[in-house]
């Protein structure tokens, strides 16, 4: 089986019926590149830098950023990587920065809402990730993205680094796609509108289910709520492709719903473009994917959204694949 899944190291991802995805790897560092290529991953879609932030007594500078962003960008080749901006708040802290102590952390000053809140902060980032811009196939994406609004001020920060550079005598690049994370249900009821102005969405499923189930991801005694096949999560996932499809947006998926076995058949049925997550599963999916129908799970989608609970959708996806294999 390992022999198996080697040869698919340098495939791109098809179904049995010849419909192309792209399988990408979620990273969290520079160390974790090797076994992104060790794995067959055709990008990375989710890196996340709050990991240069952590663990530190202050602040990258943006020189040290930038170093790494191009040294990502290197490394995969001109394969797309979509660098997420600074995603802290919430659980994740930061000891050098005072930040204000919140009741409901998940629900305060996290990831977009700081960094517009601090755009000095922000603006560094945003200067190290133009720069570096000019070395891959670079994709800026926002996090926890609730309103249009936000968007709107990210991009004209972005807009406004970028004009410095290039004034400065800086290269920047031309094609760099700005898109968001979907993982508050605000956004994604709210697609259709942003889809006209973000380059693509990307599904924050581990987010996206904690707000909609209103239930903590990691506690425990409200695990039971945590179900990315439940009705009421793939129904926000469908809207959210079929709204970027309107406007010819792609649509991924970076939260760990996108790496399982279960629902993938799901997701590749209703349209997902791009699956990322850690680099053990890139490879698993692509054979999983071979042996599936895209045409034959898009059928199935309007019967799986009918069903009432994760149960009856995870025995209608195990029964059909075993009968498709
Ligand atoms: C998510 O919310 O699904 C996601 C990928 O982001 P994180 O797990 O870093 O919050
Ligand atoms: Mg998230």
């Amino acid at each position: 089986r390992k022999d198996e899944l080697r040869k698919l190291m340098d495939q791109p991802t098809v179904s049995q019926d010849g419909h192309r995805v792209e399988l990408a790897a979620n990273i969290g560092s520079v160390e974790d590149l090797q076994k992104v290529l060790a794995n067959g991953a055709e990008g990375i879609g989710l890196f996340r830098t709050e990991f240069l932030y952590m663990g530190r007594a202050a602040l990258p500078s943006e020189e040290e950023q930038f170093h790494v962003y191009k040294h990502v960008l290197e490394r995969m080749e001109g394969k797309p990587v979509v660098i997420r901006t600074l995603d802290i708040g919430g659980d994740k802290e930061l000891p050098y920065m005072k930040l204000p102590a919140e009741s409901n952390p998940f629900l305060g000053l996290r990831a977009i809402r700081l960094c517009l809140d601090r755009q000095e902060l922000f603006r560094t980032q945003l200067r190290a990730l133009l720069r570096a811009s000019v070395h891959g196939q670079l994709k800026i994406m926002f996090p926890m993205i609730a309103v249009a609004a936000e968007l709107r001020e990210a991009k004209r920060l972005l807009r406004e680094e970028k004009e410095k550079l290039l004034r400065e005598g800086v290269p920047v690049s031309e094609s760099i796609e700005v898109g968001i994370m979907v993982e508050v249900p605000a956004a994604a009821l709210a697609a259709d509108m942003l889809a006209k102005e973000a380059d693509f969405f990307s599904i924050g499923t581990n987010d996206l289910i904690q707000y909609t189930m209103a239930a903590d991801r990691m506690n425990e005694n409200v695990a039971y709520l945590y179900q990315p096949c439940h009705p009421s999560i793939l129904r926000l996932i469908r809207m959210v492709i079929q709204a970027a499809a309107k406007e010819g947006k792609w649509v991924g998926m970076c939260g760990e719903m996108a790496g399982d076995q279960t629902a993938i058949p799901v997701l590749l049925g209703m349209g997902l473009h791009e699956f990322s997550m850690s680099a053990s599963s890139i490879l698993p999916a692509r054979a999983l994917i071979k042996r599936l129908s895209q045409r034959d799970w898009a059928a199935h989608t309007e019967q799986i959204l009918s069903m009432d609970s994760q149960e009856s959708i995870h025995a209608f996806v195990n029964q059909q694949t075993r009968s498709d294999f």
